[in-house]
């Protein structure tokens, strides 16, 4: 591959760049984006390329931030810190720990930027918890025109720079309130599936932190309940303990043989997903928030995400299980099913205005079933379905905005700080329907 070839983690996006620049300061992008403009070539940001969807797609200039990291700032009173946008969520966490701070919540994997994970409403589960684009109390933001804009608490443009898909300006730096650092006693077991969704709300409102995976062709969940507790429960042999879907089953080496085994013999799917779902021990452990909350996703996949109202989701996903079910398609990756609450924190957030439940689809990227991901979209945006940003969809503006109460508020924004389309792509001409 040439220096300019680009390619997303998940293998579903790639591009030629005319230019690859690595900015390390906000002046640096600045410039960039001056230069960009005045050669006529379109500019995309890009953090660690985990984004299935063509987000950061560009025969332009393609900017990675990753030069963009790194503690700015600490108000310790109020337990907030201000990270560089290039900053990974791993390199996050460890410095909010140097500080005794946490993230409130965290999705499943810590390779992310931590302004490409609030960029696309990156989430975790908890009914009491949103997005991490809900801890953000202020940004950078270096606007396509070359200004550098700091929105603090209260700015107005905030409701629209947490969650903005890379299309208003470069994000140079987050401020994030964090909360006093804990621990988690997480419990993961194998239960029939039927009652984990019927009472799938009731086992959210009762938990902290509570999601399944269902290997399709199986009637069973495999369950993750986590619960919070101090820091100081935490012994020191506590993070060494196997977590079995999460390391077994996601993330290891067996895994990416039965996906590959499956690719060749479709018929040992169920077979083999009956196997995977009863081979789960009964396992509790107990380790620092981020370790719980994250781990090593080391088989590449391609992925979908929906997030629907949660009182819809135990509906949703039966829907979606006949019409799995009535296809004959047979997928050996588990479904994930989880939830966060409302956030109105951001006008594009995938919970905005509403507690939601979120059922994502995954396929080894071998072997992407694009029918399944069509099967997922047609039956999920039927209970008025959000995709996630960030995952593989096929929705366009015209739907989207039916979806989203501020969408035009959103567009009107990006009209303001881009008026001249520098940071635009087909995908987002798709998204936001630009002209
Ligand atoms: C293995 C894996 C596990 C995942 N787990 C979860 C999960 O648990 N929960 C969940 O919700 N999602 C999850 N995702 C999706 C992922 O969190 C999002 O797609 C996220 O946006 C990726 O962050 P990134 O740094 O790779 O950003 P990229 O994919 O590089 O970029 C995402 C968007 O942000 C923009 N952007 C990036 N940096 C900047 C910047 N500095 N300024 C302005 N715009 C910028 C880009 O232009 C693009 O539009 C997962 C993805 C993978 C591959």
């Amino acid at each position: 591959m040439s220096e300019r070839t680009w390619t997303n983690w998940g293998r579903t996006s790639r591009s030629t760049p005319a230019r690859i620049v690595r900015p390390r300061s906000p002046e640096a992008v600045a410039r960039a984006l001056r230069r960009a403009s005045a050669e006529g070539l379109g500019v995309r940001p890009v953090g660690a390329a985990h984004s299935f969807t063509a987000l950061a797609r560009t025969d332009g200039v393609l900017l990675e931030t990753r030069g963009l990291a790194g503690l700015r700032a600490v108000d310790r009173e109020r337990g907030r810190i201000t990270v560089g946008g290039g900053t990974t969520i791993a390199a996050v966490a460890r410095i909010a720990d140097r500080f005794g701070l946490a993230f409130t919540n965290l999705g499943d994997i810590d390779h992310q930027t931590i302004a490409g994970a609030i960029g696309t409403g990156t989430h975790g589960t908890g009914g009491a918890f949103g997005p991490i684009a809900s801890q953000v109390v202020g940004l950078q933001l270096v606007t396509p025109g070359g200004e550098v804009l700091d929105l603090a608490e209260g700015d107005p443009l905030l409701p629209a720079a947490r969650v903005s898909l890379g299309a208003l300006g470069v994000v140079t730096a987050v401020t994030l309130e964090c909360v006093p650092a804990f621990g988690l006693a997480a419990e993961e077991r194998a239960e029939p599936l039927r009652p984990v969704v019927e009472g799938f709300a009731e086992r959210v409102a009762g938990a902290d932190h509570f999601e399944f995976y269902w290997f399709p062709g199986t009637g069973l969940a495999l369950t993750k309940t986590n619960t919070r507790i101090p820091a100081e429960d935490v012994g020191p042999q506590a993070s060494r303990m196997r977590r079995f879907v999460d390391d077994e089953v996601m993330s290891n080496g067996v895994f990416e043989l039965t996906c590959r085994l499956g690719r060749a013999a479709p018929a040992l799917v169920p077979a083999i997903n009956r196997v995977a779902a009863r081979t789960v021990a009964e396992r509790s452990y107990v380790a620092p928030s981020h370790e719980v909350f994250t781990s090593p996703r080391r088989v590449r996949f391609a992925e979908s995400e929906w997030a629907v109202p949660l009182e819809r989701l135990p509906e949703a996903f039966e829907a979606f299980r006949s019409a799995l079910k009535r296809s004959g398609l047979r997928i050996s990756f588990p479904v994930e099913v989880r939830a966060t609450a409302a956030d109105d924190s951001a006008w594009l957030s995938t919970s905005f205005g509403r507690p939601t439940g979120y059922i994502a689809v995954h396929c080894y990227h071998r072997d992407v079933r694009r029918e399944y991901f069509r099967i997922a979209e047609r039956v999920l945006r039927a209970f008025d379905g959000r995709p996630h940003w960030g995952k593989l969809h096929s929705r366009d503006a015209a739907d989207l905005r039916t979806r989203y109460p501020r969408f035009d508020d959103f567009l009107a924004v990006r009209r303001r700080l881009d008026p001249g389309g520098l940071l635009r792509n087909t995908h987002l001409d798709r998204i936001l329907g630009l002209p």
